[in-house]
């Protein structure tokens, strides 16, 4: 395991900082940083991506509280990973480059390459993986790089030229009334650059259509609701742009004995009154197994038993929660003569016991009253 600096020694904000302290302060190290203003730099690189991630973390309040609690580690265990590079950041944090520096992300400001899209896929899993966990493999059906021409659009041994139209800056201009209005040049889309020879394996896209099938590793303790995002498993990007993501939802099918409440797992054991009334040992089905409960003497409906630890994984930090016992007591159907004929004698007992019960109640209350 790598040991990480503080995120907030990083930022140089003390921890209860407020969100704008925390914008300011990485302001000025990206600022400071940023790789166009210290190319080659490989100490200011490594800068300016430590402060990136730190920011990434403290700016969201949900990562922020999970690093408060549980550090770096618990930021591993919820599946956050940092940046793999520049394009990364740039692409994760394009509004606020355009916030800080009054242009869009910096390096893409030439307009060639583009970003990929977003894709999604929907995945529904038992409530066994969900609560353990599952490696597989999902098809996707989405645009690569073209392996021939690496993107460039170009026949092997061919290069583009620069546009006749724009000169190669990508723009023209046009003047309207008073006006002059800087476009993008339509020919070459804004690239400064034709194909004159495109390449054959992808027409002069630069991308191909694939079917990849992608391996994906979900966590233990995933429910309805989550998201995992594999990065970079999206669209090709254009042009030597980054690829998107892929986001994987989850949906979860219910289960016959087990429901389940966040890490908590309730089951609904039935027991007949006699065992409810006598005590007994019952077998109750875990996630893991059968387990011996002792429920005892006098047990009432709706009583709830707990074995710790037998839950469900945080996603956060992997700690099992409880599976919840709940007693569903049964009255007897179809008794036979010489059942009903004992639960008579019973009855009778329990009423004498009552009314005993009763005319002590009474003569303390006569014996009160007569003082
Ligand atoms: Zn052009
Ligand atoms: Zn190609």
């Amino acid at each position: 395991m790598t040991v990480k600096r503080d995120y907030y020694e990083i930022l140089g904000v003390s921890r209860n900082a407020s969100e704008s302290d925390i914008k300011g302060s990485y302001r000025k190290l990206a600022m400071k940083y940023h790789p166009d203003k210290n190319p080659g730099d490989k100490e200011a690189e490594e800068k300016f991506k430590e402060a990136s991630e730190a920011y990434q973390v403290l700016s969201d309040p949900q990562k922020r509280g999970i690093y408060d609690q549980y550090g770096h580690q618990g930021l591993e265990g919820s599946g956050f990973s940092g940046f793999g590079g520049f394009e990364d950041i740039f692409s994760s944090f394009g509004d606020i480059f355009e916030d800080f520096f009054g242009f869009s992300s910096g390096r893409r400001s030439r307009g060639r390459g583009q970003r990929g899209a977003d894709l999604r896929c929907d995945i529904t899993l038992s409530f066994m993986e969900a609560a353990f966990g599952k490696e597989t493999e999902i098809n996707v059906e989405k645009t690569e790089v073209c392996p021939e021409c690496k993107g460039t659009a170009c026949e092997l041994g061919t290069q583009p030229e620069t546009c006749r139209h724009c000169g190669g800056s990508g723009q023209i201009s046009r003047t309207q009334g008073f006006f002059t209005v800087r476009t993008a040049c339509p020919h070459c889309r804004g690239r400064g650059q034709s194909v004159t020879h495109p390449c054959s394996n992808c027409r002069g896209a630069g991308r191909v259509r694939i079917n990849k099938r992608v391996a994906v590793k979900i966590p233990a303790g995933v429910d309805t609701e989550s998201r995992l995002r594999l990065t970079g498993e999206g669209e090709a990007g254009t042009y030597g742009g980054p690829p998107g993501d892929l986001y994987v939802f989850i949906h979860t099918e219910t289960h016959d004995f087990f429901e389940r409440d966040n890490t908590d797992v309730i089951t609904r054991i039935p027991v007949s009154f006699i065992q409810a009334a006598l005590g007994d040992k019952i077998t109750v089905p875990t996630l893991t197994g059968e387990k011996i409960l002792e429920i005892p003497k006098g047990t009432q409906p709706g009583d709830i038993f707990r074995f710790q630890g037998e839950g469900i994984p945080s996603l956060r930090n992997g700690n099992r929660g409880d599976q919840i016992i709940q007693m569903i007591i049964k009255t007897p159907t179809n008794l036979s003569k010489k059942q009903e004929a004992l639960l008579k004698e019973f009855a009778a007992l329990e009423s004498g016991k009552l009314t005993t019960r009763l005319k002590n109640m009474f003569k303390g209350d006569s014996a009160k009253a007569a003082r």
